[in-house]
């Protein structure tokens, strides 16, 4: 089999952009979803990009993309105008409103992907109308991985097409109001649910500067977004995004869960580079060290300690004759009982003792929902097989030992509590 040409194909839109912020407004610069999606992935892997522009299209975006090592053979070039939008943002930068999108040769754009590209192993259908992306999907052969990204128009007037070429993506990705409108669902937990029934393995769902979040059937994985001091504009973040994690992810040549996670990660970063000025003009001057060093900086903010230990216990063993002796003394609490029923298991298994006397003498409570996952732990590390007395010097409450001990029998323990040291003595001594 020969290599592909191209690791990695992106489809979407190409526009001559003009922008306006509260401070700035910037006009006829390079925009459109392909553009800031080929350029994120140009980082990590080889990129084909499948596009369309006017004979009016600057040979100085031509250059850029070229610049960035981008293979161009999908790109078309029509005689008339390149698509062009413009929007302006509000004062917070939250909002942005279209002024106006003239299609132009966009009207009419239909992907063909080059005879080389048809067997790219990632596809990433950028935001087009899902008829043209349902009629990419007709010409590739086999990919590995393919990921949808779509926008509230073609929601509201192409679901039917959507819903069709969504069902056949291994990941969907759009943005949270997108996910509401698209299921009518308020929460985004209940929104992915929908989405999956579509038929994706994975929906990824963007929060703009609060991150993003991927669902799969199974889990949730939380991405924050990198903090930035100050950005200048945010068109195309998405499509950066998505782009970056397409080609770190094509970079690893992977699709499992723990390489999409990565890819992620990736993809974020370079958003965070993307929006700090104005169409490409940031990642053209970006290189793949400042890229690694904010991510290990971003994943140090991530990073979670290890759990504190609030268990504040003493546990000493005394060998005794024919059995073994237990004392526990300290602060119970949950995550304690789970500390210290481990290590008297662990004594128990050391020794290849049969009988066990504990002695309680622990102030605090554990609450009555967590006694029955406190007994299944201990069940299961081998106590069930010996004999245990059990007295506790100080039971605050009489009832959840009884309740203990109930659970423990249930499961098939032999275990009996005592009022006092001296019986618990007598009847392991004895008894057995
Ligand atoms: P985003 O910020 O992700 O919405 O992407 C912004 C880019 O999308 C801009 O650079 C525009 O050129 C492009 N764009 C705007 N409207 C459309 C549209 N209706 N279809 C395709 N691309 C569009």
């Amino acid at each position: 089999m020969t290599q592909p040409a191209v690791d990695l194909t992106i489809v979407g839109s190409i526009g001559i952009d003009t922008i306006e912020t509260p401070t700035e407004k910037q006009e006829e610069i390079l925009g459109g979803s392909v553009s800031y999606a080929c350029a994120a992935a140009s980082f990590f892997t080889h990129t084909g990009m499948v596009g369309v522009v006017g004979t009016d299209f600057p040979q100085a975006f031509l250059d850029t993309w070229k610049d960035m090592s981008i293979d161009l053979e999908g790109l078309q070039t029509v005689e008339g105008k390149t698509f062009r939008w413009s929007g302006v943002y509000e004062e917070n930068m939250d909002n942005r409103r279209t002024l106006s999108t003239e299609l132009n040769v966009f009207e009419a754009f239909s992907p063909e992907l080059p005879e080389d590209y048809r067997e790219a192993p990632y596809l990433f259908l950028g935001n087009i109308h899902p008829a043209l992306q349902l009629h990419v999907l007709e010409q590739v052969r086999n990919p590995k991985f393919i990921l949808i990204d779509t926008m509230d128009l073609w929601i509201n007037i192409g679901k039917d097409d959507l819903e069709k070429v969504i069902g056949k993506c291994h990941m969907l990705t759009l943005n949270e109001s997108e996910a509401e409108l698209f299921t009518g669902e308020l929460t985004l937990n209940n929104a992915a649910k929908k989405l999956l029934e579509l038929g994706p393995e994975y929906v990824l769902i963007k929060k703009g500067g609060n991150g993003s979040m991927l669902f799969t059937k199974d889990d949730i994985f939380l991405l924050h977004a990198y903090p930035l001091d100050h950005f200048k504009d945010p068109t195309g973040a998405g499509d950066t995004f998505a782009g970056g994690l397409m080609g770190a992810l094509a970079a690893s040549g992977r699709t499992d869960k723990d390489a999409i996670r990565q890819a992620m990660v990736y993809g974020s970063i370079v958003a965070s580079f993307g929006v700090e000025e104005f169409s490409l003009e940031r990642l053209k001057r970006l290189t793949r060290n400042e890229i690694e060093s904010r991510v290990a900086e971003f994943k140090e903010m991530c990073a979670l300690p290890s759990a504190i230990d609030t268990s504040n216990y003493q546990l000493t063993f005394e060998n005794r004759d024919s059995y073994l002796y237990a004392h526990l003394t300290g602060k119970d609490s949950f995550a304690a009982s789970l500390s210290y029923w481990n290590e008297i298991a662990d004594q128990v298994k050391a020794q290849d003792c049969q009988k066990l006397l504990i002695h309680e003498a622990l102030t605090g409570v554990v609450a009555k929902s967590e006694m029955n996952d406190i007994i299944m732990d201990l069940m299961d590390s081998g106590l069930r097989d010996i004999q245990i007395a059990f007295f506790d010097e100080n039971p605050n409450d009489a009832s959840m030992n009884v309740l203990g001990q109930t659970l423990a029998t249930n499961k098939g323990a032999n275990v009996k509590i005592f009022d006092s040291l001296e019986a618990a003595q007598n009847w392991i001594v004895q008894d057995g």
